[in-house]
């Protein structure tokens, strides 16, 4: 399976953010120079995101433009922002919380909730989002393991999720309702903010300090909290700059929610650090809905997921046609393994390709990406940002070993770039094994070519092994959906008795297909073309939709659970599935 090197013009690499020349010398003092630092001395990540902006005489620029399900549009200027803000940080000060306390949210994307996330920060305060969709049982869960003292939520979400689990918090001292009545025991906000000084000196927190929670997405099992402090701003601003090539007064839409880091980090943080106009979107993929807001907002950046890629190519070309794109400057994608096919696609339908990039909870922010100016390899995660020192190491009895350009091993960072997590809340074990010989270990497996870029494998629990072949579930994958029918695959190794594990796929198809022996047989025979009969899988069976987490990855071993008729495990992530 080839694909050609998406080779970039000179203009774009002109254009870039972070030239080849640069990316030998640039560093984190670089990046620090991103930011002002607050005025008495300290670094606060929501004053480098919204006052500072102010103070520098650029209040009247737009923040966010926020899209209501109804079709309501709202601006929200920076020096809206800090007014707003400003009244959240008082109004908790009011109901008698302290800094350092754990302040969550638990809403759909509203203006409010954007609000909360700065005010929290900016009052010194640790800000912890949770996902609206979830249940009673994990909303409790992951209350407990950080310790909440606050929640900001609606109404509707009060009384459908938390009343349920209040009393079982006895870390609990508030709870926010967003509008302008509230149950009894809650604060209605909108008449607590309005009652509120619209002043409020940011708090003097310093590098170090706790300044978010997030919690994993759960795919491999049960979420863990990962703990960041305010200095991870300094890679926000290193890599909304290099990655994703934020500047000033761009129109920027990030479609991950704040429930998920990719959300937070790169929803809310790093736009706004670099003075963007972010969109928000408040309803979910709507493919109509986003292609026109993409042309009637004249978005320039947008970072999105594979997920949503794919539904876009089911859709197919011609729901594209029609549509303005020009304004588009840069695409990033995140989140799972972008299968090259995606990367071509945006070319072909957007003019430009989409560009991948990896990081996780744990590190806070992009580690590796196809940036601007880069030729890009269609499947490859692309370079280490500067910066960032990343490798392919394999355990040995006498420790880690750095493996050689081609083989394949677990993805391993160097440890020391500013927004790498702090602990795993309560489980110190589990965050020591995170690291081993001067190396951070990310339970990912990849490999490294001849330029230094990386290429996803899958991760380590997914592996597969087969007749003595290690194969990765994202090679078979991506392979399997360059067939005409298959809009998603989701792989696995099944037990077997003479090969140790076959490959076996999950798929799902585009319209206008239908399962039939027929067609499986035709793409079991596409596979064996493409990858050779190793790697192929032996049986391909049939899903109207693959088991996901909500933040939009494939969960593998859910297939792999069901497949074998063993416990789910931690399902709390689950996006409710028809397979
Ligand atoms: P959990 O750790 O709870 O199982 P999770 O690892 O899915 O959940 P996140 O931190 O949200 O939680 O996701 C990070 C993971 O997503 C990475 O470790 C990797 O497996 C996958 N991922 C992210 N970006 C990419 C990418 N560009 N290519 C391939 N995989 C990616
Ligand atoms: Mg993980």
């Amino acid at each position: 399976m080839t694909w050609e090197t998406i080779r970039k013009p000179a203009t774009e690499t002109a254009a870039a953010n972070l030239s080849d020349a640069d990316r030998s010398t640039w560093g984190w003092d670089d990046a620090r120079a991103l930011l002002d630092g607050l005025p008495g001395g300290g670094l606060n990540i929501a004053y480098e995101a919204v006052d500072r902006h102010v103070a520098n005489g650029h209040g009247d620029q737009q923040a966010m433009r926020w899209l209501g399900k109804d079709g309501t549009r709202r601006v929200l200027t920076y020096a809206d922002l800090k007014e707003q803000t400003a009244r959240f940080a008082n109004v908790l000060v009011a109901a008698g919380l302290k800094p350092g306390d754990r302040v969550y949210s638990l809403m759909g994307r509203e203006p409010e909730l954007y609000v909360a996330a700065l005010g929290t920060l900016k009052a010194g305060m640790v800000f912890t989002p949770l996902f609206s969709a979830f249940g009673p049982e994990p909303i409790q869960t992951r209350m407990e393991i950080g310790e909440a003292n606050a929640i900001v939520t609606t109404d509707a979400l009060y009384r459908r999720k938390l009343s349920k689990v209040r009393d079982a918090i006895p870390s609990l001292k508030a709870v926010l309702i967003a509008g302008d009545t509230a149950p009894e025991g809650c604060i209605a906000l909108g008449p607590a903010m309005a009652a509120a000084s619209p002043d409020f000196i940011c708090a003097p927190t310093r590098p170090e300090d706790m300044a978010l929670i997030h919690f994993t997405s759960g795919t491999t099992g049960k979420p863990k909290g990962a703990v960041h402090v305010h200095q991870a701003v300094v890679n926000h601003a290193a890599t909304g700059r290099n990655a994703l090539e934020m500047r000033p007064g761009r129109v920027y839409w990030c479609t991950a929610d704040p429930g998920w880091v990719t959300g937070t980090s790169y929803g809310i943080i790093a736009p706004l650090v670099h003075r963007v106009t972010m969109i928000v979107d408040e309803a979910e993929f709507d493919l109509d809905r986003w292609y026109a807001t993409l042309q009637n907002e004249g978005v320039q950046i947008w970072y999105t997921a594979p997920t949503a890629i794919r539904m876009m190519m089911r859709a197919g070309r011609d729901a594209a046609a029609g549509h303005d794109f020009s304004a588009l400057e840069f695409m990033g994608s995140v989140g799972e393994p972008l299968n090259p096919e995606g990367v071509v696609w945006g070319q072909e339908v957007f003019g430009r390709p989409f560009h991948d990039n990896w990081w996780q909870t744990e590190t806070g922010g992009i580690m590796i990406a196809n940036t601007r100016a880069m030729d890009i390899k269609p499947g490859s995660m692309g370079l280490p940002l500067p910066g960032i020192t990343a490798g392919i190491v394999e355990k040995t009895e006498d420790g880690l070993r750095e493996l050689p350009v081609g083989e394949v091993g677990e993805l391993a960072l160097r440890p020391g770039w500013p927004s790498m997590m702090r602990e795993y809340l309560h489980q110190p074990d589990r965050y020591a094994k995170a690291f081993a010989d001067g190396w951070y270990l990310s339970g990912d497996l990849a490999m490294r070519d001849t330029d230094g870029y990386f290429w996803f494998v899958g991760r380590a629990d997914d592996l597969i092994k087969t007749s003595g072949h290690l194969i990765g579930p994202f090679e078979v994958e991506s392979a399997l959906i360059e067939h005409d029918a298959v809009a998603e695959a989701g792989v696995i190794g099944i037990p077997d008795e003479t090969a140790g594990e076959v490959v076996k796929a999950y798929v799902a198809l585009n319209p206008g297909y239908e399962p039939s022996e027929e067609l499986e047989k035709d793409i079991r025979g596409h596979a064996r073309k493409k990858l050779g009969p190793a790697v192929a899988p032996r049986e391909v069976v049939f899903r109207k939709t693959l088991p996901k987490t909500r933040s939009g990855k494939i969960m593998r071993r859910l297939l792999k659970a069901r497949e074998l008729g063993l416990p789910e495990g931690d399902i709390s992530t689950l996006e409710s599935d028809e397979s």
